[in-house]
């Protein structure tokens, strides 16, 4: 009999598995309040388990989480982890403290296709998209990692790939991460980026999860030129998108644009930025860029980041300017997947005459 993964289930589908073992449907219940709930992992110490199913479990169940293959801190306090999601493959997630919260950034794939052009992870191509128990998994391992005193209470989709191009997989590992026999995680704590799907968006909304959108370009030309999802649908199709989630759930987008030195940091952007977004409940995140190597585009002056910022202000744009963390251990994302494999390449590789 094939085990079940216990990493891929919601609630209801465990505990419909479950009374497919001939077991009663609360153990499920059970185990996700062990197993999330409490991060234990042993079954001998859930005492309210029945002997003989404490036995079985693990002959029904298959609780593999993906191992962590490093653990990097930054100086500033941010955590990035590289898992291993096998056949050679990587995958990073992110934990970024900040105040009281502790916000996890997750990736849905292994590599992307969406080939946005500053992107370190978009010159990976997609080599395949992650399953449910991965995603899970990549948040159960972070929270291991840290400890039950430190509580992750914030998830974004913003690490390797486009989470929209795997929607089955994040939004299942959403709901099994808001179970209240788990980690509890409310719904508007949980955020979900896209480069630009438009016809996925009504599944954000559906989901009632909160909506991020890469924008980085104020007008088509300039959008498809750095990110080529912009030739399958618009910066119109997007925006009325957007418009119409806000409509449905009463809630922002957040606007995510990165500053690139002399392609989309002028103040004429600035202000295009403001009209393209002043009609839509946002908040715009500026986001100085991460240089990484071969990339062909650079930061900005940091006057050129502040005069910006304070025109998108002066015209009344709610904006913040997102910190670059992590700087020294590789945070743009898809950085550290590859500096591993760079280390691993060179391990392997006889030493240069
Ligand atoms: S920015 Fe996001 S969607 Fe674009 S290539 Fe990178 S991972 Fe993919």
């Amino acid at each position: 009999m094939q085990k079940l993964r216990f990493f891929d289930h919601t609630l209801p589908d465990l505990s419909q598995a479950v009374k497919g073992f001939g077991k009663e449907g609360f153990r499920a219940q059970q185990l996700f309040r062990w197993i999330y709930g409490q991060h234990i992992f042993d079954f001998e110490k859930m005492t309210n388990l029945s002997k003989d199913f404490r036995k079985e479990v693990s002959s029904l169940m298959d609780f593999e989480l993906p191992e962590v293959l490093q653990a990097h801190q930054s100086v500033d306090g941010t955590t990035k982890l590289l898992f291993n999601v096998g056949a050679g493959k990587s995958v990073e997630a992110v934990l970024i403290p900040r105040r009281e919260q502790m916000t996890i950034c997750l990736s849905s794939e292994v590599g992307c296709n969406m080939a946005c052009k500053f992107c370190y992870t978009g010159k990976q191509k997609l080599q395949r998209k992650l399953e449910t128990w991965e995603i899970v998994g990549q948040f159960v391992q972070a929270q291991r990692h840290l400890g039950l005193d430190r509580r992750i209470t914030n998830i974004v989709f913003m690490g390797m790939g486009e989470p929209l191009d795997n929607p089955d997989a994040v939004f299942k590992a959403c709901e099994i991460l808001q179970s209240e026999w788990g980690y509890n995680l409310s719904r508007k704590r949980i955020t979900v980026s896209t480069s630009g799907i438009v016809p996925l968006i009504p599944r954000v909304t559906a989901a009632g999860v909160r909506l991020a959108v890469s924008l980085n370009g104020v007008n088509d030309q300039i959008r498809s030129e750095i990110m080529p999802i912009n030739k399958r649908w618009n910066l119109k199709e997007l925006l009325d998108a957007c418009l119409e989630h806000c409509r449905e759930t009463d809630d922002k987008v957040t606007f995510e644009y990165v500053l690139l030195k002399g392609v989309t940091d002028s103040l004429a952007d600035a202000k295009a930025l403001y009209r393209l977004t002043k009609n839509i409940p946002c908040k715009i995140n500026i986001i100085p860029f991460n240089e990484h190597p071969d990339s062909g585009f650079h930061r900005p002056s940091e006057q050129a980041i502040v005069e910006f910022q304070n025109e998108l202000i002066r015209l009344g744009s709610h904006v913040l300017r997102r910190k670059t963390m992590g700087r020294d251990i590789y945070a743009a994302c898809g950085q550290l997947t590859t500096a591993a494999k760079a280390k691993a390449k060179a391990a392997e590789s006889p030493a240069p005459l």
